[in-house]
């Protein structure tokens, strides 16, 4: 079978890319995952590495990692140039037809039926958080931003696999692509079938930059040099009413902390108002996260405090690194992610169930998370920069250093091999494109989906 396009992934940059084409040119999206309607995860959350579903439903499937994540869609506010840094590394793209790609997005998101509210938009409200921000010696990055919800962004994603199919997009899904030959323009996937492409779209996110890593190896495809680093922290939870203020005016603030002893860089992310703290698993390692829905609501407000650690010569692996830590960290847990009151934290001592029982101001939302000590599974620099980060975080979110401040680990942010590509996601190899977080581009669902109208611009000859 030929195609004209062939894009591996049905992530957001995909799905996109597939958005731009459809109806114009014949094209076939495969996915190793499976459908929306039919990732569901099944775990109960209580046994130790879930392994029930094959792929992970929460990373893998249609609609991509963030399938059925909280939805928070970030824009680029253009009055604040230091916004353009977050969600992905497009400095080789044009800002005007950056913005313009991103405004393409949100219309698409909105068309298949994202909320009206954005956040970020009171100008009064951001400019007073800048100088609270900023007189702690924080960096306040302004964003736009819409918030789906995790209980609403698969009916959003079916909405647009409903226009893909009608406008003549075919959708493989449970299709790994375990091979390309980019000579004979061909796909190969694990059932041994081949398919042939004019133009091929790598979208495969996280879940395959590990593919694409040793595909990238053999085929030559050309990489950045700048991929040697990864974000380690925690997922902090507090009451909910003392992000309130914060929150009520941007849902996902991006702060950034400079720390007093080690000069490293921390920074806020995926805050998740009165959300839940989740847990993902990776085979030999869980990690943590968090999600809030539109509609359903806790107590506690969470968000994830990292630092980011650059490795220099003669270490080329952080993510090995990080892997390493996530396991210690998850043996220690019993299989199961740590958490740790700040007070015990402080105090060098683990967190037992009765400390945790005893915290009155916040209770876990994540109840299998195992009492612990943190401090026994990260090095003591990560550890100091946590508690340095939140002190100064305290004088833009008061409360947030309090001794019941809840702590879980591991959260990190892998990243992933950073491909070279062109301002058009044209990678070295002709006719390959490459968009998204696996292409190391991007890192959020806005982000994603604007490298793949981009690339899908490219094929259709528009840049
Ligand atoms: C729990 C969670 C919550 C998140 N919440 C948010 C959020 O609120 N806001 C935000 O902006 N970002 C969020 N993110 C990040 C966001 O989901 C990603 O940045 C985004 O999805 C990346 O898009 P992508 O298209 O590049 O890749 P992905 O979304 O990862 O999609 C890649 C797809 O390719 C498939 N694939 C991989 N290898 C192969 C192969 N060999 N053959 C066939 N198919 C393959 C995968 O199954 C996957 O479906 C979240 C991520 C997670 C895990």
């Amino acid at each position: 079978m030929k195609y004209d396009v062939i894009i591996i992934g049905a992530g957001p940059g995909g799905m996109f890319a597939a958005y731009k084409l459809a109806g114009k040119l014949k094209v076939a999206i495969f996915e190793m995952g499976r459908s929306i309607s039919k990732r569901k995860c099944p775990s109960d959350l209580s046994e130790s590495y879930c392994t029930k579903c094959k792929p992970c439903n929460i990373t893998y499937g249609v609609g991509g990692a963030g399938g059925l994540s909280d939805g928070k869609l970030n824009y680029v506010n253009p009055n604040y140039p230091s916004s353009f840094t977050v969600g992905g590394d497009f400095e080789f793209i044009n800002e005007k037809y950056l913005m313009e790609k991103m405004e393409e997005v949100d219309n698409i998101f909105l068309k298949h039926g994202a909320p009206d509210e954005l956040y970020g938009v009171d100008e009064d409200k951001i400019d007073y958080l800048l100088k609270k921000a900023n007189a702690a010696g924080i960096e306040f990055v302004p964003l736009k931003q819409r918030h789906v919800g995790s209980d609403e962004l698969p009916k959003v994603i079916k909405s647009i696999v409903k226009y893909l199919k009608k406008n003549g997009v075919e959708i493989f899904t449970r299709k790994t692509v375990v091979d390309i030959n980019p000579r004979e323009k061909k796909i190969k996937t694990k059932d041994g079938k081949e398919y042939e492409y004019e133009y091929l779209i790598i979208g495969v996110g996280r879940g395959g930059s590990k593919w694409l890593e040793k595909w990238a190896n053999e085929y030559n495809l050309a990489v950045s040099e700048d991929s040697k680093a990864i974000d380690v922290g925690v997922r902090v939870e507090v009451p909910a009413s003392i992000m309130d203020e914060i929150t009520s005016i941007i849902y996902d603030p991006k702060l950034r902390i400079v720390t007093k002893k080690h000069d490293d860089y921390l920074r806020t992310f995926c805050t998740c108002p009165k959300g839940w703290v989740i847990r993902e698993d990776y085979g030999d390692f869980c990690l943590v996260n968090g999600h809030s829905k539109a509609k359903e609501k806790t107590n506690n407000t969470n968000f994830a405090l990292l630092g980011h650690y650059k490795f220099t010569e003669p270490f080329e692996q952080p993510n090995e690194w990080g892997r390493d830590l996530a396991r210690i960290t998850t043996k220690l847990g019993g299989g199961n992610p740590i958490i740790q009151r700040l007070k015990d934290l402080r105090l060098g001592r683990r967190s037992t169930q009765a400390r945790i029982k005893h915290n009155i101001l916040v209770q876990p939302t994540l109840k299998t998370a195992i009492p612990g000590d943190i401090s026994l599974a990260y090095p003591g620099r990560v550890i100091d920069d946590i508690m340095d980060a939140l002190e100064s975080l305290n004088n833009v979110i008061p409360g947030v250093a309090d001794d019941s401040t809840l702590l879980y680990a591991p959260e990190i942010k892998f990243y992933s091999l950073k491909l070279k590509v062109n301002e058009k996601m044209q990678t070295n190899i002709p006719y390959v494109y490459a968009i998204g977080d696996g292409a190391g581009i991007s890192r959020g669902i806005v982000g994603a989906a604007v490298t793949g109208l981009i690339a899908a611009e490219s094929i259709l000859g528009i840049i």
